[in-house]
């Protein structure tokens, strides 16, 4: 096994690469984190510039840093390559590039009110941006909406050879954060009964309809039922971009669940078959809920009323 010093793929700065599994590179970079690189991908960079541009070799050090920072491993073929550039904000998203810092400096607060230390030379791949010059501006233009305080890190400070400046978030960041958790994701919490009866009404009817909108349907499963089982729909919801609530049934939790999600501004989305709406609680009635028939008519019309409530993902 060879370890080298060579130029990161993304950043254009030195890090170390040494032999990896099946036929890899495993990179470390002290901007881009630890990536995986397929050799054949690797023939591909040989000459950079022509197979991805410099702001899209940019975008890749952003994801791998992403996924570096939450302990997932990540290798970078030439079929993923493409998949994994649109996870990242395009070149001139500035706000969608500072939401990624802000959301950084929170993962990293050990409390409310922590300075985390960062370095404009080496850590600007947080906040996607090209190079330090544009780090620092997202670092001024995130003061300026006063979402963040910045203090300089003193010289007598043991971890001031990592970091030269601390930022700690603001209450207004917080709230930033808290909102622009929902524009961002991807995920929608279905609340349905998990009665066996209606396990094709998720699979054949709930599920594709949101998936066929760009979103990643899920749903607490009946095997899951555990103990922190409140928290988990709770952590579920505070991460969704909508709720779908079906009423068939009626389980209670149902209701508690789409009230939790309006409660934190969510749209909802009602559904209830046909059957069973003279059951449903008095106070959904004014809701415009979808009242389906059969399994391809709740997709179809569910899909349809998705595009036009929230849009694409
Ligand atoms: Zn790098």
């Amino acid at each position: 096994m060879s370890t080298d010093v060579s130029i990161c793929f993304f950043c254009d700065k030195p890090c170390v690469m040494r032999e990896g599994d099946n036929d890899s590179a495993l990179v470390e970079c002290r901007s881009c984190g630890r990536y995986s690189i397929t050799k054949e991908l690797e023939f591909h960079f040989d000459d950079r510039a022509a197979y991805l541009t410099r702001q899209n070799r940019r975008r890749l050090g952003g994801v791998a840093r992403e996924y570096t920072d939450a302990r997932q491993p990540l290798v970078f073929t030439t079929d993923t390559t493409m998949d994994l550039l649109l996870q990242a904000p395009i070149a001139f998203d500035v706000p969608a590039k500072i939401r990624k810092l802000i959301r950084d400096i929170a993962r990293r607060s050990l409390f409310a009110g922590d300075y985390v230390g960062y370095h404009r030379d080496k850590d600007w791949t947080v906040g996607y941006a090209d190079n330090r010059e544009e780090f620092i501006y997202q670092i001024e233009y995130a003061q300026e909406l006063k979402w963040i305080e910045t203090s300089a890190v003193s010289c007598y400070e043991p971890s001031s050879e990592q970091n030269d400046i601390t930022i700690a978030l603001t209450p207004l960041g917080w709230e930033e954060l808290e909102k622009s958790h929902r524009v961002d994701s991807k995920r929608v919490f279905t609340a349905m009964s998990f009665d066996k009866s209606l396990d094709t009404v998720w699979k054949d009817g709930i599920y594709p309809a949101i998936e066929s909108c760009g979103f990643t349907p899920m749903r607490i499963d009946e095997e899951e039922f555990t103990e922190g089982i409140v928290d988990k729909i709770i952590a579920e919801i505070n991460e969704s971009r909508f709720v779908v609530a079906d009423l068939t049934l009626h389980r209670n939790g149902v209701y508690f669940e789409a009230g939790y999600a309006k409660g934190l501004g969510l749209p909802v989305i009602w559904i209830c078959r046909e059957d069973e709406l003279k059951n449903s609680h008095f106070d959904v009635k004014h809701f415009n809920i979808i009242v389906w028939q059969d399994v391809d008519n709740l997709r179809e019309r569910l899909s349809t009323r998705i595009r036009a409530v929230i849009g694409k993902a």
